[in-house]
């Protein structure tokens, strides 16, 4: 048993921290959100009452939070309370440079960073088959990998900085999120032509032109009317803006990811924030039918 503690207890924080109580360990759990505490403690992990107090004796401390800014609040109102020898796994979708600067600080106060995105959705969070792509020294990886197979399935190692985790993530993100809008756009066309939606997604989803859009998230979320992926359109918004920001550290110029980007912003505009990110099909629907 490990003692941990888990700052933000969303779609994914939420039923990760729930697992990691049903591994077995003692889990001390905050969010800003009181309902999501609530959720967590009933579970049988130990409601906090601020970030400070769900750290302060923990080994290890997750954070699952919405953007890099709510990681440096946190991590601002924690650092001083962590630890010596614990570790900060950020599995927060961020930037590498954020996740970068927070390890380099908390070095000299002898804390580890992972950064160790995640990806799955929600429903990989609550079943535990998780992604987890995870940055930072190998040793330290090695000592946390067991909480890792806790929460996710395949579990990668992906360099020695803590901010390689976040670099691989957000290039899966627009991955995923081109993936979405192209096959948005095919099947809208299709659909004009007189072609039946469902026929399409069945034909590219074991053809040449297949995805995870063809394969789940149209058939699963769109076509069904249900819209419940369970990741807002505000998030996948964020990770193409961080997707842009992170070309621009690089000085590598992207064509479709900017585009992407903008398409996603649009669409978040007119579906809202918290709209799930299979709106954007009806988004583009609106745009491209009369
Ligand atoms: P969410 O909005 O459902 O949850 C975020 C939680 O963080 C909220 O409950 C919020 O109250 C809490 N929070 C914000 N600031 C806080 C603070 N200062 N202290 C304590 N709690 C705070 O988001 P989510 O869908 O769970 O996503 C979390 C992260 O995981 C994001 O970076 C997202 O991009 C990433 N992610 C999400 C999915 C998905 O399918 N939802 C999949 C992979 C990765």
């Amino acid at each position: 048993m490990t003692s941990l503690g888990f700052i933000g207890l969303g779609s994914m924080g939420g039923p990760m921290a729930q697992n990691l109580v049903s591994a077995g360990h003692d889990v001390t759990a905050f969010d800003l959100d009181d309902d999501a505490v609530e959720a967590v403690s009933g579970a049988g992990a130990t409601a906090a009452s601020s970030a400070e107090a769900a750290a302060a004796d923990a080994e290890v401390v997750f954070l699952s939070l919405p953007e890099p800014e709510n990681v440096e609040a946190v991590v601002g109102a924690i650092e001083d309370g962590l630890r010596e020898g614990s570790v900060l796994v950020d599995l927060t979708t961020s930037t590498p440079g954020t996740t970068n600067g927070v390890a380099d600080r908390l070095a000299d106060r002898g804390v580890d960073v992972l950064g160790a995105p995640v990806s799955g959705g929600a429903s990989g969070a609550r079943n535990a088959t998780l992604s987890i792509i995870v940055g930072g020294e190998r040793a330290v990886f090695e000592a946390c990998e067991p909480l890792f197979e806790d929460i996710g399935e395949d579990i990668f190692h992906v360099g020695d900085r803590p901010g390689h985790g976040h670099a691989v993530k957000l290039l899966n993100n627009y991955l995923s999120n081109v993936a979405l809008i192209a096959t948005s756009e095919a099947v809208i066309l299709g659909d004009q032509a007189g072609l039946d939606r469902e026929t399409l997604v069945d034909v590219f989803s074991v053809s040449s032109g297949r995805n995870s859009a063809n394969q789940d998230k149209i058939p699963d979320h769109v076509l069904t009317g249900e819209y419940d992926m369970g990741f807002k359109l505000g998030l996948m918004e964020k990770d193409m803006r961080l997707l842009s920001e992170f070309a621009g550290d690089q000085q590598i110029p992207m064509l479709l990811g900017h585009v992407t980007r903008d398409i996603t912003g649009y669409a978040k505009t007119k579906k809202g924030h918290d709209g799930d990110m299979t709106r954007v099909y009806d988004f583009l629907e609106e745009l491209m039918v009369e």
